[in-house]
């Protein structure tokens, strides 16, 4: 049964008046069971004309009454953990204890913005000259927006909302049409923990919604978390209307495996990495990078491993890995595998002809293995967003850092190793945001803030973490004198200190 979603404003579900939707798919059965309203422009106005009303309220009030409201936020999204995690894997299609455990990733940042008493706090100097003193504070941004991909519908949206809701700026999200439910869930529970109406807006849309959260005036900030064209689109149109933009892409990550390596550790982590998530995470590993003899010792661990790996329905609990997001991705990334065949590389393990019985509609594939991949192929250029793995053979620690170092993209990065001079030069040369030394998928926690170089990235400032809050905030200074009678005259030099 398909059944028809809204938007969420002001406190209110409201229906779509565009006519156009976008159906929502369970992954796992292949069958629709939503249709998405795609707003218009005057429906995007009205969530920004609610958060605008709301905000003298919000950006006023005591950020320990702020702090207070996502603690209740907090504890209502555990209450709720196995509700939201069901609907974001009949959604997505990951499984559900993966499912839980991105929603625990995003919850942590609702943790760190529980602080912000504390993270909003000024500077303050007396007596930096006679009788003056200069402070700063931290004030509310105002109204923002946030447009988030399919692959984290609940984290990336609390990475955003967490942060700018706690420092006082009402957010209007517009998350993936791939998969709205969770995100609307999460704005009807923030006004449950006490958010007052219009604080969390969601407007589900395209292109035309996210162009008119662009163009709208009173829209001061855009963050968006996507693929790298849309990343680079938003970023540019955004700054050219004037507003502050943090915009992140895709990525190619890659794992460095020297020959000193544990080699089961390292494959029990490549396998998490490169399959969990059905690949789609942008800091999944997607590429292997085999230095000297590590090559032929990993791929006899790693071919049976894929093998092997547990393909099933999304919510089963003997899953390892679930159905990617639709039929169109999934097709996309079969095409990517027949691709590498063609373009020379050697295909170890083929999971294009997986199907599960009783399943038959479901988006299933196997995991793949790809040996002997070079640089020049597009399956090594290209993001893939699957399950599939490149290994491409390094003759020694230079050329393996080159390989991540030439790279497009810049997210994540590991080095399995035992040795500390190695991983230490690595961190230091690798051209990379995220790095890890024996972690596959080196995610900071959301005391520090998340983000990638290079096309992986646009904009100054990270994700969360205390980048999130400058990103949110900005920064007033005021220089103060009480003169206590003394009439000095006017004075037509440059003060200097005295
Ligand atoms: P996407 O770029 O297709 O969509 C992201 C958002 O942009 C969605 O809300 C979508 O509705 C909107 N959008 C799509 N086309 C648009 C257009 N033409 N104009 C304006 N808006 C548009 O990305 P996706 O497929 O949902 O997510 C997967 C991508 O996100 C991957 O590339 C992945 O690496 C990346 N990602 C990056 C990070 C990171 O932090 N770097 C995190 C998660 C995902």
């Amino acid at each position: 049964m398909s059944t028809e979603l809204h938007h969420y404003i002001h406190g209110q579900k409201v229906a779509g008046t565009s006519g156009r939707f976008s159906p929502v798919f369970n992954p796992t059965t292949g069958e629709q069971s939503g249709s998405l309203p795609l707003a218009t422009a005057d429906e995007v106005a009205a969530a920004v004309a609610s958060a605008v009303s709301v905000l003298p309220e919000w950006a006023g009030a005591s950020p320990v009454m702020r702090a207070r409201v996502m603690f209740r936020f907090k504890a209502l999204i555990e209450q709720n953990m196995d509700a939201l995690a069901t609907m974001l894997s009949n959604e997505h299609g990951k499984v559900l204890s993966d499912a839980k455990g991105s929603i625990q990733r995003g919850l942590e940042v609702v943790e760190f913005a529980c602080g912000i008493p504390h993270l909003m706090k000024g500077e303050y100097s007396a007596g930096v000259s006679r009788g003056i003193d200069l402070y700063s504070m931290r004030q509310p941004l105002g109204v923002v927006a946030g447009i988030t991909p399919f692959n984290f519908p609940a984290m990336v949206p609390m990475w955003m909302f967490g942060v700018a809701v706690a420092c006082g700026c009402p957010f209007i999200l517009k998350p993936s049409e791939k998969d709205p439910s969770v995100p609307l869930r999460l704005a009807e529970l923030m006004l449950e923990a006490g958010a007052p109406e219009g604080v969390l807006n969601v407007v589900n849309g395209d292109k035309v919604a996210v162009d008119a959260l662009i163009e709208h005036p009173d829209v001061q900030a855009i963050s968006f978390v996507g693929s790298t064209p849309i990343a680079q689109y938003v970023y540019e149109r955004a700054a050219s209307h004037g507003k502050r933009v943090q915009a992140m892409g895709g990525a190619k990550n890659h794992m460095v495996v020297m020959p000193d390596a544990d080699m089961d550790q390292a494959v029990d982590a490549l396998m998490g990495a490169a399959y969990g998530s059905a690949g789609e995470r942008c800091m999944a590993v997607s590429v292997a990078v085999a230095v000297g003899d590590a090559g032929e010792r990993l791929v006899e661990r790693l071919k049976p491993r894929v093998e092997a790996l547990k393909v099933g329905p999304s919510l089963d609990p003997e899953s390892e890995m679930g159905p990617l997001v639709t039929r169109e991705h999934l097709e996309k990334v079969r095409g990517y595998v027949d691709l590498g065949v063609r373009e020379g590389a050697d295909l170890v393990v083929d999971g294009r002809g997986f199907g599960l019985q009783g399943y038959e509609n479901g988006h299933f594939m196997g995991g793949c293995l790809f040996d002997h991949v070079t640089p020049d192929m597009r399956i090594y250029r290209e993001e893939i967003f699957g399950p599939v793995l490149s290994m491409v053979r390094a003759p020694d620690f230079d050329a393996a850092l080159r390989l991540p170092n030439e790279h497009e993209f810049g997210n994540g990065v590991a080095i399995f190793t035992r040795d500390g001079d190695a991983a230490r030069e690595f961190t230091d040369r690798v051209q990379v945001g995220m790095v890890g030394v024996n972690v596959p998928i080196p995610v900071p926690l959301s005391f520090y803030s998340f983000g990638g170089w290079k096309r992986s990235a646009f904009g100054d400032m990270n994700q969360h973490g205390p980048d999130g809050v400058r990103f949110y905030t900005r920064i007033k200074t005021v220089t103060s004198r009480w003169p206590a009678g003394i009439r000095a005259g006017a004075d037509f030099n440059m003060p200097t200190v005295s």
